[in-house]
């Protein structure tokens, strides 16, 4: 008999701080692509002797920035730690981070899963997120090894969960979330293909019903969220078959092979490391004073949940608010849209389908975006008031996401403007009235459909000008004579 076991998920967050310096240096954070390796660096980030390091307050505030995002409690007072390991990569032999003291404390996001239909919530646990600086980054070769210490000394922030996730796609979810509230507080860009996003995951499992948790693996450094999914269904595969054997599973650390979709062994528990924490004696106590979390505190944007209730409260679908605080960005247009007196459904239409559509296409983000906030409102308006139909409109807006153009003068130049001559539209209804006596038959022998054949004559005659809707009344009164 196989026992039915529950995964219990646990995930360990590296982003780098979008800082201009980096940790403890003066060097570009996040240099552009064109500066060659080992071009950025200094003394300090190369490790070299009688340097000493300095906090860069501008990743602190970041640091804060995020914690806020995340609902951490934020210590006023927290400290650095030396912690070794040798290996090319770490040119001090040791890293400086934060350990025993983080600067943020226990904190929860809430996360949304599931089919778009049936979305659920559920509230994940922060441990905590803590500073530190990144290793250089090796790259190797068949017979030898690369360093480039560009990226050694750039600022990150570690968020550490709760042991709360309980499947891939809550792990998925949460990523999610976590990514969204870094970037939508300025705290990180999050660009994974710059690994400004690592993973590490840790998994076990228990039999469903049991409290206590099981003996757990972890694995290093994932840098995109599908290898996340992947690495954790298949830790969940492999480890329900270790137990099903009866067997234990072994605590180690491991690496995901992307290519075989397989976890394999990096080391295991006998062989961990002793990073020899201490601290570090070359920094002071990171202290911020109540008014400077104050500021800090007063500085921090709408988060998006609180965007999401908001727009709800206007009447939309939970998913169709999700959609809209995909990014700051996004919220914020919508905002201008409404600000411009659309109405918030027909907004919320036109931002989700039709302008993402096209800015998804030209891999464009919002802030991009061809079609002004404002210029989407007046396009509403146009359709609101009658003026166009809604397929009227979309050529119009085809037209304002190629141009740039306002609604109003593109609807005069490609001559869409619908008619609402009360007396033009009297005279085409009767000339096809004329026209179709086939149609006024049908009609008079109680065949109302008859009408739709009528609707589509005057269309023609009209190029479309004709308010369909109106045209319809307009003919039932005719024929109704
Ligand atoms: P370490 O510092 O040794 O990596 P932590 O106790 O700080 O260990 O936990 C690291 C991560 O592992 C956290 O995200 C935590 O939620 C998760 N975790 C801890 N225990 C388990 C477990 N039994 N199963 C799955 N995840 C776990
Ligand atoms: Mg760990
Ligand atoms: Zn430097």
């Amino acid at each position: 008999m196989t026992t039915q076991f529950e995964p219990v998920i646990g995930l360990e967050i590296h982003v780098q701080l979008a800082s201009k310096t980096k940790m403890f240096c003066a060097c570009p954070n996040g240099m552009d692509e064109s500066s060659g390796p080992n071009s950025e660096i200094c003394p300090r980030c190369s490790g070299q002797p009688g340097t000493l390091p300095v906090i860069n307050l501008g990743a602190v505030r970041l640091g804060v920035r995020a914690g806020l995002a995340l609902g951490c409690q934020i210590n006023e007072v927290s400290s650095f730690e030396r912690k070794h390991y040798f290996y090319p990569d770490l040119p001090k032999g040791y890293q400086i981070t934060q350990n025993a003291h983080p600067i943020n404390g226990r904190g929860e996001i809430e996360i949304t899963f599931g089919p778009k239909e049936n979305l659920q919530k559920k509230k994940i646990g922060i441990h905590h997120a803590h500073l530190e600086e990144d290793a250089a980054k090796s790259s190797h070769c068949a017979d030898y090894s690369l360093v480039d210490y560009n990226r050694s000394g750039c600022p990150l922030l570690e968020i550490v969960s709760m042991p709360d996730l309980r499947s891939a796609d809550e792990a998925y979810a949460y990523l999610t979330e976590i990514k969204r509230l870094m970037q939508w507080v300025d705290a990180s860009n999050c660009d994974m293909e710059k690994g400004e996003l690592r993973v590490d995951v840790n998994v076990s499992l228990r039999p469903v019903g049991q409290e206590s948790f099981g003996t757990r693996t972890e694995i290093k450094n994932l840098n995109s969220f599908k290898a996340v999914r992947d690495a954790i269904n298949f830790e969940i595969n492999r480890q329900s078959e270790v137990l099903n054997k009866g067997e234990k599973v072994v605590q180690q650390t491991l690496l995901w092979d992307k290519e075989n979709n397989l976890t394999k062994p990096m080391r295991s528990k006998e062989d961990a490391l002793d990073y020899r924490y201490f601290p570090e004696p070359d920094l002071p106590a990171l202290v911020l004073n109540k008014e400077r979390l104050q500021e800090l505190r007063a500085e921090m944007p709408e988060l998006p949940a609180a965007k999401e209730a908001k727009f709800m409260g206007l009447g939309l679908s939970a998913y169709d608010a999700g959609v809209l605080t995909i990014s700051r960005a996004t919220a914020e247009y919508f905002e201008a849209v409404l600000a411009a007196k659309a109405p918030a459904k027909a907004a919320a239409n036109w931002i989700t389908t039709d302008l993402m559509g096209l800015l998804n296409a030209d891999k464009k983000d919002i802030s991009q975006s061809p079609v002004a906030a404002g210029n989407l409102a007046e396009l509403i308006g146009l359709v609101e008031s009658g003026k166009i139909s809604r397929n009227q409109a979309k050529t119009v807006f085809e037209h304002m996401y190629k141009t740039g153009e306002k609604a109003g003068v593109l609807v005069e130049k490609l001559g869409l403007s619908q008619v609402s001559d009360e007396g033009q539209l009297f005279a085409w209804a009767q000339e096809a009235i004329n026209e179709s006596p086939k149609a006024v038959a049908d009609f008079k022998k109680g065949n109302r459909a008859a009408v739709g054949a009528l609707v589509g004559a005057v269309m023609r005659k009209s190029k479309g000008k004709a308010n369909p809707k109106r045209m319809n009344e307009i003919l039932v009164e005719l024929l109704s004579k």
